[in-house]
């Protein structure tokens, strides 16, 4: 084996380390780490001690608009959109990077796993690219939020402007709550 594919072997091992730890399930780690499926369970049945569990990601883009996880899914994107367009992140580093940003600022509590994985905030990512999730700014607030592509997101209003247990607070406000209520 040549010196250089010695190199980015260890890379490799390297970069799949720090995607178990980080809670990568296997699918993510075959698609953006180049080792064999054999060694990539090897390392994650050594780190976490137990097989990584089976089957395809069953992930749709339903669950990055409900309320709570389009919260943390727009901070997310806006975190990793701000890496790639500022800080010349690319690819799975700036996945990464964006992640651990991500859980700086909305940390788990003790015990708990957060509410964006890192294999979500992968697929988000991945349903960006395909075009199929966008970004539109809030009518009041004028933050980011995750929104279906498709949809018409005129006077688009955010998961915190439109909080459900906050009724009353605008005349938009109760209207959703009674919506929600019905
Ligand atoms: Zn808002």
């Amino acid at each position: 084996m040549s010196k250089k594919s010695v190199v980015s072997e260890a890379q490799e091992i390297q970069l799949a380390i720090e995607l178990i730890q980080l809670g990568a399930r296997l699918q993510l780690l075959e698609t953006e780490v180049s080792l064999s499926r054999e060694r990539l369970l090897k390392l994650y049945k050594e780190l976490k001690g137990v097989s990584p569990p089976k089957g395809m990601l069953p992930f749709s883009t339903d669950w990055f608009l409900t309320w709570q996880p389009n919260i943390h899914s727009s901070l997310f994107i806006n975190i990793h959109k701000f890496l790639i367009e500022h800080a010349g992140a690319t690819g799975i580093h700036a996945v990464m990077k964006a992640y651990k940003l991500y859980l700086e600022q909305m940390p788990p509590e003790p015990g708990e796993e957060p509410l964006l994985s890192l294999t979500r905030a992968w697929t988000l990512v991945r349903f960006f690219q395909s075009d199929m999730l966008g970004l539109t700014s809030c009518e009041e607030c004028k933050g980011k939020f995750v929104v279906n592509a498709l949809d018409l997101n005129q006077g688009y209003r955010c998961g915190l402007c439109h909080m459900p247990s906050r009724a009353g607070k605008t005349r938009k406000a109760r209207d959703a709550a009674a919506l929600q209520a019905a």
